[in-house]
């Protein structure tokens, strides 16, 4: 079993969003393992999204790919990219409220990703949730100058979920628990 970390976003709090983004893991045999509330400060907030150049890299090939389907070019290198979304996602999520969750399952992390669905809401699969609630795009947010706004933050892989649940989470926080229905999806388990 693997732990993620998921973060509802302030537009997701602000739209009442949380109960019905959580219920998706658990509908898909997830668990609940750590979840809170909290208004997060520039300090917290950078150290979720510290600089990472294989994180600014994969950002300007996602964004580039857009582009070239569009028609449109690149204005800026990975780097300048990096770093101006960067700033931007801290900045937006600094407008609100956001609950942290760390989710527990066979293969979470990657299942996570594949029922939030892809970075930009219009091209995110119509069934996961970014898809389902939200049409935001990587144009129309670099044309207003903001990051774009997704509902949900789930870490990449495993790996990088062990360092991103320790900046939210203390140990004593994570709960370790059966859900009824274990014996039952996992026989044997
Ligand atoms: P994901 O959240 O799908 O893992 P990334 O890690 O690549 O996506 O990017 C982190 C966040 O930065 C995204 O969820 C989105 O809010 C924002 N973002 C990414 N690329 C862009 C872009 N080209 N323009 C504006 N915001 C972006
Ligand atoms: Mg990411």
């Amino acid at each position: 079993m693997e732990r993620t970390l998921v973060l509802v976003k302030p537009d997701g709090v602000y739209r009442a969003l949380i109960g019905r983004i959580i219920t998706t893991f658990e509908d898909a045999g997830l668990k609940v393992v750590g979840i809170k509330m909290l208004r997060p400060d520039r300090k917290l907030t950078e150290q979720h999204y510290i600089w990472d150049e294989a994180w600014a890299k994969n950002v300007w090939e996602k964004s580039a790919k857009d582009a070239a389907e569009k028609g449109a070019k690149m204005s800026e290198d990975w780097k300048q990219m990096g770093e101006r979304i960067r700033k931007q996602l801290i900045e937006y999520i600094l407008t609100g409220p956001i609950v942290a969750a760390v989710i527990e399952g066979n293969e979470a992390a990657a299942e996570v990703r594949k029922l939030v669905g892809a970075t930009s809401p219009v091209r995110a699969d119509p069934y996961s949730i970014r898809g389902r609630f939200s049409t935001d795009s990587y144009g129309f947010a670099d044309s207003r100058h903001r990051a774009v706004v997704n509902l949900v933050h789930a870490s990449e892989d495993s790996k990088i979920a062990e360092r991103e649940i320790s900046v939210w989470f203390k140990k004593e926080e994570l709960v370790d628990y059966k859900r009824v229905d274990e014996g039952v999806m996992f026989p044997g388990h």
